[in-house]
């Protein structure tokens, strides 16, 4: 089942939240820097092992202080314009993301908005790729929630998955 939760994805009970980091893995603002405080600074020191992960792929790591067992750490694309392939690296970001996930049996997950912050990827694209990839792996998760920071982030996620 997709869910939409409207929140703070830190604080949700799932097997694995999908933190949207930087090349360097090493922290940064937004949803990163928020997890990386809530996960405490073990997770940073497991982060610096990984030695960075290129723009659309995906490595995971415990979750440590968090309720979530396992973080995965995806670096979304910059929006350069929309001509540097921004779709395919966000859907593979989306992709990559699930199958770590099945790889360690993960049940629950919640995705950030991937890219949709200081990244500059526009809202409405990023969430007909977040939604499109969703449903692909739908049938192989008890729970996929996509977690908004805003209400009006929400409604967007809402509008195409057709929940009031
Ligand atoms: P990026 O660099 O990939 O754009 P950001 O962290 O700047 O990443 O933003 C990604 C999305 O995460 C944005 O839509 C932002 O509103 C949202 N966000 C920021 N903090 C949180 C949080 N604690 N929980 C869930 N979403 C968050």
């Amino acid at each position: 089942m997709i869910e939409v939760h409207t929140g703070d994805i830190t604080q949700l009970s799932v097997d694995a939240i999908v933190n949207a980091a930087n090349r360097s893995l090493l922290g940064g603002g937004g949803v990163d820097g928020a997890i990386h405080r809530a996960a405490g600074s073990r997770l940073l020191e497991a982060c610096r092992k990984l030695k960075g992960c290129e723009t659309g792929e995906a490595k995971i790591t415990p979750g440590f202080d968090l309720a979530a067992r396992f973080v995965i750490h995806t670096v979304g694309p910059v929006w350069h314009g929309g001509e540097a392939g921004e779709a395919e690296l966000l859907a593979s970001c989306y992709r990559r993301s699930f199958e770590l996930a099945l790889d360690k049996a993960v049940r629950s997950i919640a995705f950030p908005g991937i890219s949709t912050g200081v990244y500059g990827f526009p809202k409405d694209q990023a969430a007909d790729i977040a939604v499109g990839i969703m449903r692909e792996y739908e049938d192989r998760f008890e729970r996929i929630i996509a977690c908004c920071f805003s209400e009006e982030d929400a409604r967007r996620y809402r509008e195409r998955l057709q929940l009031k």
